[in-house]
């Protein structure tokens, strides 16, 4: 069950993220370590300011172009993900053709049914990774390395939301481009992805919608313009560079509230 949050909360965004998470796990389809791994993502939305900087729409940019051009995309889903952003993620798909798949760290057949049914109330026609996660992806233990022989495994592009280094590691040594969300610009996944959009997964989300919605009519030479002139080192670069700037400002400022 949600708990009532007042609209007038400060917070009231991230509390309602928080909540759509514990009614996920409550509801048995977020792992306990997906909660944890929403604190870290908090605590790195704290140091770059809780919006969209710069350096990710240049990614989300290039993201879209990417999407767009790819002949297999994949979305690949897990648990957080479903329950943040369930209908973006359908509407993503429409937009680029890209597949649906579910893929999770901590894989059980339950909580992948769940997630299927998740993306199915929130109009998801297809959805791979469930009873089909029949491939492997060599390199990754057990669970960890299944997936849908129609969807990532063939996949050109890979959109990760929320994803794990050592699987974003494996997904480029099979040749894939890894497109991530992660508001942590140091993590292994944010420094192993082609293009790393360091951003709320519930922000950057609609925002990449919208961006694959606007250049789906663009030329296929401008979208390639956009990937050759397109530097990840150089965004997570400027995303580090967002920080320290940002923290240097506030410590000559006042900090504390004033009642
Ligand atoms: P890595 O394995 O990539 O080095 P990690 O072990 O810290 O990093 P994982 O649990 O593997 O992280 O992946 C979760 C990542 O998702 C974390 O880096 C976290 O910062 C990020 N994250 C969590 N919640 C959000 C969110 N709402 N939006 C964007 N990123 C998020
Ligand atoms: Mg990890």
């Amino acid at each position: 069950m949600t708990h009532w949050v007042p609209k007038s909360h400060p917070r009231y965004e991230s509390l309602i993220t928080r909540e759509k998470l514990i009614q996920g796990f409550e509801e048995g389809y977020v792992a306990v370590a997906g909660l944890i791994a929403h604190g870290r993502g908090e605590c790195f939305d704290y140091l770059i300011g809780e919006h969209t900087i710069e350096p990710a729409i240049k990614a989300i940019r290039a993201a879209a172009a990417a999407l767009l051009l790819a002949k297999r995309p994949v979305i690949s889903v897990n648990g957080n993900v479903a329950a943040l952003v369930p209908e973006d993620v359908v509407r993503l798909a429409e937009v680029t053709g890209a597949k649906i798949e579910v893929n999770l760290f901590y894989r059980t057949e339950e909580r992948a049914r769940k997630i299927a049914e998740v993306l199915r109330k929130a109009g998801a026609k297809e959805v791979l990774g469930v009873d089909d996660a029949t491939a492997t992806i060599p390199e990754l233990e057990s669970e960890r390395r299944r997936v849908s022989p129609e969807g990532i495994l063939i996949a050109d592009v890979v959109l990760v939301p929320l994803e794990d280094g050592d699987r974003t590691e494996a997904l480029r040594r099979l040749g894939k481009t890894v497109i991530a969300i992660d508001l942590n610009p140091l993590s292994r996944t944010a420094r192993a992805a082609n293009i790393t959009i360091v951003d709320n997964v519930v922000r950057a989300m609609p925002k990449l919608v919208e961006e694959a919605s606007r250049l789906r009519e663009s030329e296929k030479e401008e979208l390639e313009s956009i990937l050759r002139g397109y530097d990840n080192n150089a965004v997570l670069q400027d995303v580090l560079r967002h920080i320290v700037k940002r923290l240097e400002e506030l410590a000559k400022g006042k900090l504390t509230l004033e009642f």
